[in-house]
């Protein structure tokens, strides 16, 4: 990224160069991109180019940036009572966690907030501990939990690596993943047989009295998006009702509208009274990442546990109202304004056809897939052997330079390892996501350079 050429957003460029440690960074080697404005589905950098954002930024910004109706809930809720000790009552929050209640599968009725989603998960898990009296986790490898120290080692991919911290009760396990089958599988129902034998078998070899948690992304985010065979999570359901393990779905970049449903799990349920999770860790979407915030919804199955016994856990800022107003806001504008269902209709009508016609045209793609707007795109150098354009945990100048090409032309992508996801705002218009997949079509010849012929 080269530096920015107006005078004011090099100042801050530099600043920030000097004074602020990047997440995930090494010193000294940062190159951010100074954002100066954002609206809808665009960005604007630090030199005045527009940008759309196929990122939603960290996969967060749901109802996209800037939405007036949100930024003013906040502003209101400022003028009136910005802090209050968690012990206290306030109509933010109580409307808050009526209104994610209501949006959470039948049963699902209380909510523990946090600020962020690491510590719902943390959280979490806490409580799956409290109710079970137990301390081993289960969790699969390939997935992100979170940067905290119990989320962190939940997470199987390779940012758990450098910050190991032993031998904590995390066991990973493999979830299913077609393309890259673990169980030498052909089929998708193959596939979800096997892995739930896999995980089945891996408890009892750990000793299932252990576990007092499973925690899952309903679909994986940052890991790749891969979209689980239809029956996986009910499997993974029985298989935690086997063995009184607290069932977690971690719905935190998931949720709240990305894959077209309220949350993801709602896709491989058939109604109310059909299976659920014991408990849901949310937080992005629920308010858009415009304040942070996170939480846990509870079954009451779960919440039951902590009737008469308290449970030991609590944040100052937790369930903060501006942070709650701006979900209030949030769930009530993507319900009136029908967010979900565009969603839903733009990975069905847009994104998915031209995913399926790109990865046609273009060699350099092994395999796309997704739901809503929540897609990946596997980059291969070899279609026949789908070794990957850049090596797991790594990087390469073929993805690279594919991803700069796009920026060129206007197009910010979300990119990791050998995958590029398109994770727009669930907002988008036809004309926008069609925009942004002809910049990506121009960009994909880049990628297409480097495949072994
Ligand atoms: N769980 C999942 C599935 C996530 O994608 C993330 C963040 N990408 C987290 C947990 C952690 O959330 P946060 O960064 O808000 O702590």
């Amino acid at each position: 990224m080269p530096a920015p050429q107006n005078a004011a957003a090099r100042e801050v460029y530099e600043k920030e160069r000097a004074h602020v440690l990047t997440p995930w960074s090494a010193w000294g080697t940062t190159d951010p991109m100074v954002v100066t404005a954002a609206e809808g589905c665009h960005l604007t950098d630090g030199d005045g180019n527009r940008l759309l954002d196929f990122t939603s930024q960290l996969v967060n910004t749901n109802i996209g940036h800037q939405h007036p109706v949100v930024v003013k809930a906040i502003q209101d809720q400022a003028a009136e009572l910005c802090t209050i000790n968690p012990a206290h009552a306030n109509a933010a929050r109580a409307e808050a966690a009526r209104l994610i209640a209501e949006v959470a599968p039948a049963g699902m009725n209380r909510v523990f907030f946090t600020n962020a989603g690491t510590e719902a998960v943390e959280h979490a898990v806490r409580m799956a501990r409290r109710h079970t009296g137990r301390h081993k986790t289960l969790s699969a490898f390939r997935s992100y939990h979170g940067a905290t120290t119990t989320s962190m080692n939940l997470t199987g991919d390779t940012r758990r690596w450098a910050n190991d911290m032993g031998n904590t009760g995390a066991v990973h396990f493999h979830a299913p993943f077609l393309y890259r089958s673990q169980f030498y599988a052909e089929n998708d129902k193959q596939e979800c047989d096997r892995a739930l034998e896999h995980l089945d078998s891996l408890i009892g070899l750990e000793g299932p009295d252990h576990f007092a948690a499973l925690i899952i992304e309903s679909v994986p985010g940052t890991v790749g998006i891969m979209v689980p065979p239809a029956d996986y999570l009910r499997g993974v359901r029985e298989i935690c009702d086997k063995y009184g393990i607290v069932m977690i779905c971690d719905e935190v970049m998931s949720g709240f509208g990305r894959t077209g449903e309220w949350m993801a799990l709602d896709n491989f349920r058939s109604g109310d009274d059909d299976w659920a999770p014991d408990l849901i860790t949310f937080a992005k979407g629920s308010n858009s990442g415009y304040v942070p915030l996170g939480g846990v919804i509870l079954h009451d199955r779960i919440a039951a546990s902590f009737e008469t016994t308290p449970y030991t856990g609590g944040l100052t800022y937790a369930g903060h109202p501006l942070a709650c107003a701006s979900v209030v806001a949030t769930i009530n504008l993507m319900r009136d304004e029908k967010i979900v269902e565009n969603a839903k209709m733009i990975g069905e009508d847009v994104i998915g056809p031209r995913l399926r016609e790109l990865a046609e045209k273009h060699p350099s793609i092994g395999e796309v897939r997704g739901l809503g707007v929540f897609w990946a795109v596997e980059m291969v150098a070899d279609r026949e052997t789908r070794e990957p354009l850049a090596p797991y945990g790594g990087s390469s100048e073929a993805m690279a330079r594919t991803f700069a090409t796009a920026k060129k032309d206007g197009l910010l992508l979300f990119m990791n390892y050998n995958r590029f996801h398109v994770v727009p705002p669930c907002i988008i218009t036809p004309d926008e996501a069609n925009e942004g997949l002809d910049i990506f079509d121009r960009a994909l010849d880049v990628a297409d350079e480097y495949v072994r012929s």
